[in-house]
């Protein structure tokens, strides 16, 4: 009995040439918040968003790659998951995200109309707060909890 070619021909992958292994661009789009998000966190490690979308890549496959096999569930955990990447990269210099938002808000009694000193970010659109801008701080009874700010755009929705 023959044995299948394409069995024998299969085995083993071949490591990839130089020119496979050469860089591929992938595009995609993102929201505009995302994207502002992944460029401060390059920033912040002083690499390109190209190399850091990379890292986050490649953990997360790395990761999910033998949990996930159907791969429009691989979609979704991918993007669950470069989500999760999102909020913790943002929450390293915000540690009020620790705290859910609405957690927070449902504890505030008051705002107060004050000019910012420390800068910080608005709760609700993450807007920066820089020193000497107008911006709102939550009055709460919560103890410890970090400070809690609005920005002028988000306090008018309130
Ligand atoms: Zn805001």
């Amino acid at each position: 009995m023959a044995r299948n070619p394409s069995t024998t021909k299969r085995r083993g992958r071949k490591p990839a040439s130089d020119e496979e292994r050469k860089d591929r661009i992938i595009q995609a789009r993102v929201p505009e918040d995302l994207e502002t998000t992944l460029k401060q966190a390059a920033e912040k490690r002083r690499m390109s968003v190209s190399h850091l979308i990379r890292n986050v890549l490649e953990d997360t496959f790395t990761l999910v790659d033998h949990i996930v096999a159907d791969s429009s569930a691989l979609v979704e955990q991918v993007s669950r998951d470069a989500k999760r990447v999102a909020a913790s990269v943002r929450g390293d210099d915000c540690p009020q995200k620790k705290l859910s938002t609405q957690t927070l808000l449902d504890n505030i009694e008051a705002w107060q109309d004050v000019i910012v000193n420390k800068p910080g970010h608005c709760i609700e659109c993450e807007a920066e707060l820089k020193r000497g801008q107008r911006a709102y701080r939550g009055l709460s009874q919560l103890q410890g909890i970090p400070p809690v700010w609005l920005c002028e755009d988000c306090i008018e929705k309130l």
